[in-house]
């Protein structure tokens, strides 16, 4: 069985960050990666300096490239599980190999789990988004809906108004406290309250009416994708509502409950934009290589 410094789960934009410094710091590295990352949805990155506008799977590629280059392995497989060989770790692959490795980073990201609402995934990341930050500059000043899933729709809501005047809230159901419905309206958005049956062709429609936006705003669910750490019961935490049920706590640089493993990136934190996620990898990265230095002369 292969053994390396450096398991790295996940090749999305913190794994191979992560793996670029791994590298760089002269340590071997394996890259595990199932290649669906969160934005592939998308047409471009934005809020990346000197990589706006880049298609995300070009971004992926190039990066797998990069690291290649540095003479680091990448596996196109899903990590299945992980188990805990008092020095190293054990991963299984999809493929049936296993790999032991004396420490984890763990950037396996999230899946986005969308309400049952037809035409919503079939329009994500082109008319249907959820991230101001990511696209409000390309639609702003357009006529925009926020669909309520939530409390925290209608912060989303508040937020986007930033980007744009023309903002219809879709109650979807929710019943709105009298300040909340002011909270809304005086800041010039329309509300609408029935429950949303389907988006199709730019409309958003309802039982008896329907209304033409530009873009459909909301937050999905994060799923996070740890389910093959379940063996080793690393610490988790809840965070608030909305973010998802129950994420892998992480301390500073990503550093989990277990000594050999940290986690990075929109599986510890699934607001992190891509930015973001680099820099928590990167961090980690770091405190792995320091912790390494000190495990060779163990
Ligand atoms: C539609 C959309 C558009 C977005 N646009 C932007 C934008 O313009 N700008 C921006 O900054 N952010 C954007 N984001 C956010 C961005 O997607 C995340 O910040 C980023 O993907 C986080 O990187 P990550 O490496 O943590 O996860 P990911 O990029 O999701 O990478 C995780 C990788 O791990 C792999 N993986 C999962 N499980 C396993 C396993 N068990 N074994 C092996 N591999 C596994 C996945 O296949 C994937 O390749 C967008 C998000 C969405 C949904």
């Amino acid at each position: 069985m292969q053994t390396v410094d450096t398991l790295i789960i996940g090749g999305g934009a913190a794994g191979l960050q992560a793996a670029l410094v791994m590298v760089r710091a002269r340590r071997s590295v394996l890259v595990v990666d199932s290649s669906t990352p969160r934005n592939r949805f998308a047409h471009e990155i934005h809020g990346v300096i000197a990589l706006e506008g880049t298609p995300p799977r070009e971004f992926q590629e190039r990066g797998k490239e990069q690291l290649r280059s540095y003479g680091v392995e990448i596996v196109n497989a899903t990590v299945e599980s992980v188990t805990d060989n008092d020095r190293t770790l054990t991963a299984t692959l999809s493929t049936g190999d296993t790999v032991a490795a004396r420490a984890i980073i763990v950037a396996s990201g999230v899946d986005d789990v969308h309400p049952d609402i037809p035409g919503l995934k079939e329009n994500w990341g082109d008319t249907v988004l959820h991230c101001p930050y990511c696209h409000g500059y390309e639609v702003a000043d357009k006529k925009l809906g926020v669909l309520c899933i939530g409390e925290f729709s209608l912060q989303h809501a508040a937020i986007l108004r930033q980007w744009s005047k023309d903002i219809t809230f879709f109650t979807n159901g929710m019943v709105l406290s009298e300040e909340q419905r002011t909270n809304l309206t005086r800041r010039g958005m329309a509300l609408v309250d029935d429950p949303v049956t389907a988006f199709h062709d730019g409309k958003v429609l309802l039982g008896s009416s329907e209304h033409a936006v530009d873009a459909l705003f909301y937050m999905p669910v994060p799923h996070p994708h740890d389910e093959f750490l379940a063996d080793l019961n690393l610490e988790r935490h809840s965070p608030p509502s909305g973010m998802g049920g129950s994420l892998i706590k992480v301390g500073p640089a990503g550093a989990t409950s277990h000594a050999r493993i940290w986690a990075v990136g929109n599986v510890v934190n699934p607001p992190a934009q891509v930015a973001m996620a680099m820099g928590e990898a990167n961090a980690a990265a770091i405190a792995v290589n320091a912790f390494l230095v000190e495990d060779d002369w163990i």
